[in-house]
């Protein structure tokens, strides 16, 4: 009954002055008037706002922020000024120091409540969040879709949070500057050559999108143009009307290195189709990451802000506290930038990754970085793993490959696969060291880790995405 009336006392169009005082998993400003909660886009925690009802529920209410009424001490201009469409930086009013602060208390409280972790416990084995010195320009890779505005001109940008409506932007300042003339140059070749987008309704045109990728420290970039290409006789390597007069304006970019396209015919929201065709240049590029240097194709997952994955990699290896004597196994290890990195001080290490070119990527990384003590399997995790275990149990159960000293994780978004837990668990190693891009599925895993055996012995979320909500989380387990 109590509800109904807060229901009825709040409605549609109401327009509220609340004051901001938390803020949600998305970046949204939250605020309580008698205990009815409104989720507010673009209030900041601090801020005094006048906000309008869109949506009421029974005890909450999503509401536009119609006026800063006093701003928090912690809001800032964005630099951006198309920030607040854009759904790619969801916090960028927000100073830096404020984001970091927001990204440790986000981690905390999901390891504490969807972990079930002692609040205490984590609150003394957590530490600081690594912050960038410059937290702009950081991105290596941007993927671009491509549409129509209003007006019928072809557009590229970013999508407006939770839809596809494409927000126009060349220049997006978390970005490398070179995307610029990149996608300028395909426009106007779309535009020039009457070549239409890709349209997410009648599944008709034909560019989805622009991939770009730098490697930072080689200048080498790559353009992936993803089509909708249902040519399937194609023979020439011709995809792309006038082709040539395209690659040629491209080519003549400084450090441009491999240009490709990649033929996605679903209708589905994936970004990429798993058929790659190089138009010109070389099929990958180069970088360098921890002293070691790396092929990377336009499909292999390669860590979008380099400067952070350095920090990130090094304080992984610290918690893998290895001395040259370990076997160590790298799940989920993608053109094998950890595993490498971890061979060097290991005796012996194993990569596992579901795609096959991000495998392919990572023996010619070990060869070329002449490392000859990491072997990479292809896979599900939570298949190789319980097969390999299954098969060397047979053969040698003492193998340390079977009992390895470290198990390091980097699972997608969605976390770790029971059966790859379960695995683990029988592998028993000393040490797990769980890197993570989604603190609430972190923290689901901690649990199962932890009532499997093992202690949570450090915690560190890193920041790999300043501006948006998104925080990498690195955690040591040991074995009790
Ligand atoms: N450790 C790597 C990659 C981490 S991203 C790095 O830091 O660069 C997660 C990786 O897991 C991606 O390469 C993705 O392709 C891979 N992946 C996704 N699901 C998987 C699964 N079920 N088994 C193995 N690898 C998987």
């Amino acid at each position: 009954m109590k509800d109904d009336k807060k229901a009825r006392l709040y409605k549609k169009d109401d327009l509220l002055t609340v004051e901001i005082t938390d803020i949600g998993n998305d970046g949204e400003g939250i605020g309580k008037i008698d205990g009815y909660t409104l989720f507010i886009k673009d209030a900041v925690i601090g801020d005094l706002v006048k906000a309008k009802i869109m949506k009421a529920k029974k005890n909450y209410a999503y509401a536009h922020l119609e006026e800063v009424i006093t701003p928090s001490k912690d809001r800032v201009k964005p630099k951006c000024p198309i920030a607040r469409q854009c759904g790619g930086c969801q916090i960028q009013n927000m100073s830096y120091e404020s984001q970091l602060r927001f990204k440790q208390s986000k981690v905390r409280n999901n390891i504490v409540r969807l972990g079930g972790f002692d609040e205490k416990e984590i609150d003394s084995i957590m530490e600081p969040i690594i912050g960038m010195d410059d937290p702009f320009k950081y991105r290596n890779k941007a993927q671009f879709p491509v549409g129509k505005d209003k007006n019928g001109k072809i557009v590229t940008g970013f999508y407006a949070g939770h839809s596809h409506n494409i927000i126009p932007n060349t220049d997006c300042i978390i970005g490398v500057p070179d995307n610029k003339e990149i996608l300028e140059i395909i426009i106007a070749h779309m535009e020039k050559n009457h070549i239409e987008p890709y349209d997410e309704v009648t599944g008709k045109g034909l560019v989805r999108h622009i991939l770009i990728r730098k490697g930072f420290v080689s200048g080498q970039l790559m353009v992936c143009l993803v089509i909708n290409y249902k040519n399937k006789n194609n023979t020439d390597n011709i995809y792309i009307k006038n082709q040539d007069e395209l690659i040629s304006k491209l080519s003549l970019i400084d450090g441009m290195t491999s240009i490709s396209v990649s033929i996605n015919t679903e209708k589905t929201n994936v970004i990429m189709g798993t058929e790659i065709h190089t138009i010109w240049g070389q099929d990958t590029i180069k970088d360098t990451l921890c002293g070691l240097e790396f092929n990377i194709s336009p499909l292999s997952f390669y860590q979008v802000n380099p400067v952070q994955t350095e920090k990130l990699y090094g304080q992984a290896i610290e918690y893998a506290g290895l001395t040259g004597n370990e076997t160590v196994w790298d799940l989920y290890c993608g053109i094998g930038t950890i595993t490498l990195s971890m061979s060097k001080k290991a005796k012996q290490v194993y990569g596992v990754e579901i795609i096959p070119q991000a495998i392919d990527d990572a023996n010619d990384n070990a060869a070329r970085n002449s490392i000859s003590n990491a072997k990479f399997y292809v896979g599900k995790a939570e298949e190789v793993l319980p097969d390999f275990y299954e098969k060397e149990s047979e053969k040698d159960s003492s193998s340390n490959a079977l009992h390895p000293d470290v198990i390091v994780v980097d699972p997608p978004r969605k976390g770790c696969d029971q059966m790859c837990l379960d695995t683990m668990l029988k592998m028993a190693p000393n040490r797990i060291v769980y890197v993570s891009c989604d603190s609430a599925t972190l923290a689901r895993d901690l649990r199962i880790l932890c009532d499997g055996g093992y202690k949570l012995e450090h915690v560190r979320p890193c920041d790999m995405f300043p501006m948006s909500v998104h925080v990498e989380t690195v955690c040591l387990l040991s074995k009790q």
